[in-house]
């Protein structure tokens, strides 16, 4: 970290009541001040992004939505626009998270596409990209990360990168409360850094690329050390206040 502003996202999955999505918001708000030196956001089910706004609004946390349609409107049953994120007051929307790679068929193309949409919403995309166990074992981790980040690269150019956030999340650390080891993430986050680098490097420096994948309050101090790791994307772990806090002043 460093010269970069750190961010800790909460994806909160498909999880929660709107009585317990509201203590949750609650007890972040109260954990935040905005003397932070680290940035804070939370992305709830659509459905309670609307209470996160009024919770939220002139705090210092941010919300965003954890998916959003390709499609600014229209006939497109159960999909949710940019637009209407960013109506909620929305900042970030998470993109190509591997639940909706794996769970929802969505591929390199699509997961571009989705990024484009994010921002002509005026949303800032989190492009989530990150390898499975197979691929891993199989030494094609840097391919995979690789060639998730050059569909986008490919499509809006290096330079759609100075208002976007990246996470890795490699897909064997996520909800299995097996982490990455900080200098296994490190390696691919630098690496990373060095492919966008190789096409600007002032944009390089100063993309924030998360780390998501188990990270909770007892191992995000030595992961948020690395280098490279400049903020979590965080799951289970994001569901608990104190849990989240921990997290969020180990990032500060
Ligand atoms: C995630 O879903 O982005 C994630 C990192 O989940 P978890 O922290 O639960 O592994």
């Amino acid at each position: 970290m460093g010269k970069r502003r750190p961010l800790v996202a909460g994806n909160w999955k498909m999880n929660g009541s709107r009585s317990e999505s509201a203590a949750l918001l609650d007890g972040i708000k109260k954990g935040v001040s905005s003397a932070s030196k680290a940035e804070v956001a939370v992305c709830p089910p659509y459905i309670f992004i609307s209470l996160a706004a009024k919770k939220l609004s002139g705090s210092a946390v941010a919300w965003g939505g954890q998916n959003l349609s390709v499609h600014k409107s229209g006939a497109y049953t159960g999909e949710i626009s940019g637009a209407m994120l960013k109506d909620y007051g929305c900042t970030y929307v998470i993109v190509g998270h591997s639940e909706r790679r794996t769970l929802y068929g969505e591929n390199d193309a699509l997961v571009a596409e989705k990024y484009g949409a994010a921002q002509a919403a005026g949303l800032i995309p989190i492009l989530c990209i990150g390898e499975t166990l197979h691929e891993r074992e199989s030494g094609q981790t840097e391919t995979v990360v690789a060639r998730q980040l050059d569909a986008v690269l490919d499509k809006h150019g290096v330079g759609s990168f100075r208002s976007a956030v990246m996470a890795y999340e490699p897909v064997w650390a996520i909800g299995t409360g097996k982490t990455a080891t900080p200098a296994q993430a490190q390696e691919v986050h630098r690496f990373i850094r060095h492919r966008m680098e190789a096409q600007d490097k002032t944009v390089a420096e100063s993309l924030r690329i998360l780390y998501g994948g188990s990270m909770k309050g007892s191992n995000a101090r030595e992961l948020l050390a690395q280098a490279d790791i400049d903020g979590g994307l965080i799951g289970g772990a994001s569901l608990q206040a104190e849990e989240f806090l921990t997290i969020c002043r180990a990032a500060d």
